[in-house]
């Protein structure tokens, strides 16, 4: 986990003269913080707060550029698209593109989370009783 937190000191750009885009104000939780005016395009000026990763210890290595091999993971963190006015929690899985969802989303996703894990840690083989009772009442349909 990365984190260039500067405690508010703002990058400066006058060592090189770049052309840059009006910065826009940075939520409070942005890496950044600088109004990301060195970006080309007003849609890449993009909060992003601090990463949090949670690796997947029992899944297989991934290729990582050339040469190397890095642990799957999982990951979140606060970001507020451009032109978008509510920050949104991105949640994702490696490098592949994730997704931003809202508060709303995000908190009902993390709350299935902690219900599945509620439910396949309070159960003493490790099976979902919902998918265990089913199995019991039903006969399998006939296939045509
Ligand atoms: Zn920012």
């Amino acid at each position: 986990m990365e984190n260039d937190y500067d405690g508010g000191a703002a990058m400066s750009t006058d060592t090189f003269p770049v052309r840059g885009l009006e910065p826009i104000n940075c939520e409070p939780w942005c890496e950044a913080r600088d109004g990301h005016p060195d970006q080309r395009l007003p849609e890449d000026q993009c909060c992003v707060g601090p990463e949090h990763r949670v690796p997947l210890l029992h899944e297989p290595t991934e290729p990582f550029g050339e040469a190397s091999t890095e642990q799957q993971y999982l990951n979140t963190y606060l970001m507020r698209p451009a032109g978008d006015p509510a920050a949104r929690v991105f949640i994702g899985y490696n490098e592949a593109p994730g997704r931003p969802a809202t508060s709303d989303e995000a908190r009902r996703f993390a709350l299935q989370i902690l219900a599945l894990v509620d439910e396949l840690e309070a159960s003493p083989v490790g099976v979902f009783p919902r998918l265990h009772t089913e199995s019991i009442g039903q006969q399998p349909a006939p296939r045509v």
